[in-house]
């Protein structure tokens, strides 16, 4: 009988042992970070943490807090005793606050054992230099040369600087930028294309729906709750993003003779710490801090904030101090100068400061370039060129149908030209094509017999019909 009850219990022991082995796998296995259910910080921003035998963790500070005044007889424990039934762990974590996987922090790369991660000087051996950065954008980005130098090279500094180990003598510089151009011009495409090449996560936000903290909007913080969705809840990941703020025109001064509108001044005021550097405490896996969402702390420093605007009525600022610095007989031999395009490329901080930017803000974008409005011919090869160009993606769709799509030289020129009509630039484009491309996609699969589909410029033009070319022929 003795010899049984032994075996029992030398059986639960190693039972009890295999469960805590298994617990301490999971643990070490887990990829995101244990999360507090009193104070909700995650595991990284708490000086340790306990798990409870319920599955849920609480940290070393909660627990102090709660277990101090009973220990020195500030609160009566008897009294606790007669809640606990209403305060037992499960009405501590209450309905709700259930903390799903996808709402906690990841831990950071140092802290995962099974994947060592690139070394900084790998990273930087790996980073492509600027003509292979611009090569990459080529097959992409139609024209906008300059700007497409302009940012390889800021972006190759940038990220040189971030897997650097930082110097004592010369601190380099943060490479933020800021673009101006107009409409449809390929300022958000550009970014966006760069993000995928880099693969480093990307958030976009506008400008217009950055409020000051408290106001109805997006704070300006909200920016860096993207980046880390976006980082899939990777911190490490987030801080080396790049963040796209568009329509940052929109922010600016306004001064009219009767009153002076601050709101765009302050949140420009406002962008000044995440610009330069700070760190932000942001939800997981939520759109705003409230008492059930876990917090992490993102520093901006490494994030590369780029922002963008079409700055309209900017060429007439830049006219002006041209002028002033040329006496009037040269005037005529610069005419050249004064072309809407060759204006805008000559903007620089100080216009951007008369166009209503403040000086502090300009100072922390240091690398300031522009695109140029998109003619009908490059609207063309916007049609035509890019890797993933929208014609091309048609083709592809009408391929699994088992249909070529063809388009006459000038049917290319009679699209670019609606599109030019739209002003809007190579967004007019797609919504040029949307229109003619659903009948298109309406109609030919209703006849098997369609070999070819050839595109006009009378079609696109409405007078006149597209060439279908039967099977076989
Ligand atoms: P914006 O300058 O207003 O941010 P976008 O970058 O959103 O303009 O451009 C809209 C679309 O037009 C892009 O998604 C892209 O398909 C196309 N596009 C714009 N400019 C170019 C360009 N230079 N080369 C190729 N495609 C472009």
């Amino acid at each position: 009988m003795d010899k049984d009850n032994h075996q029992d219990n030398q059986k639960e022991e190693i039972m009890e042992q295999e469960s805590k082995h298994s617990q301490k796998d999971k643990k070490k296995n887990d990829p995101y970070e244990r999360v507090c259910c009193i104070c909700h910080r995650s595991e990284s921003r708490v000086p340790d943490m306990l798990d409870m035998p319920n599955g849920e963790s609480i940290c070393t500070d909660c627990i102090k807090k709660t277990v101090d005044p009973i220990l020195n007889g500030q609160i009566d424990f008897n009294s606790i005793l007669s809640k606990l039934p209403n305060i037992g762990m499960i009405q501590f974590v209450g309905p709700g606050m259930d903390i799903q996987q996808k709402n906690r922090p990841k831990k950071k790369e140092a802290e995962k054992e099974a994947q060592p991660p690139a070394t900084f000087a790998e990273r930087r051996k790996n980073l492509p230099a600027p003509h292979k950065i611009k090569a990459m954008l080529d097959e992409y980005v139609v024209g906008q040369e300059q700007a497409k130098k302009i940012m390889s090279v800021a972006v190759y500094n940038h990220y040189k600087r971030v897997y650097t180990a930082p110097q004592d003598d010369v601190e380099i510089e943060k490479s933020n930028m800021l673009m101006v151009g107009p409409t449809g011009s390929g300022k958000t495409y550009m970014v966006k294309t760069l993000a995928k090449l880099l693969d480093v996560p990307l958030a976009i936000a506008d400008a217009t729906s950055l409020t000051e903290a408290g106001y109805i909007g997006d704070d300006i913080e909200s920016v860096i709750t993207k980046l880390l969705a976006a980082a899939d809840n990777d911190v490490e990941k987030a801080e080396h993003g790049i963040v796209f703020i568009d329509e940052i025109d929109k922010i600016a001064r306004k001064t009219t003779t009767s009153h002076r509108d601050v709101s765009g001044e302050s949140v420009q005021q406002g962008m000044l710490k995440l610009l330069e550097g700070a760190e932000i405490e942001v939800p997981v896996g939520a759109n705003s801090k409230n008492a059930m969402v876990p917090l992490a702390t993102v520093n901006t420093q490494n994030i590369l904030f780029i922002c963008g605007g079409a700055f309209p009525q900017l060429e007439e600022i830049i006219k002006e101090r041209l002028i002033q610095k040329t006496s009037i007989g040269f005037q005529a031999e610069l005419k050249d100068q004064f072309e809407k395009k060759n204006l805008l490329r000559q903007v620089t901080a100080e216009d951007l400061r008369k166009f209503g930017m403040i000086p502090e803000f300009l100072g922390r974008l240091p690398v300031v370039f522009s695109l140029d409005p998109l003619d009908e011919e490059m609207l063309v090869r916007v049609l035509r060129e890019p890797k993933n160009a929208i014609l091309k993606q048609y083709q592809k769709l009408l391929e699994l149908d088992e249909v070529r799509l063809l388009f006459d030289d000038d049917a290319y020129a009679a699209i670019a030209k609606k599109a030019i009509e739209k002003e809007m630039g190579a967004r007019g484009l797609r919504s040029v094509i949307e229109a003619f491309m659903l009948d298109i996609m309406y109609e030919i699969p209703k006849d098997d017999n369609i070999g070819t589909v050839v595109i006009t410029a009378d079609y696109i033009n409405g007078t006149g019909n597209c060439r279908i070319i039967p099977r076989g022929c």
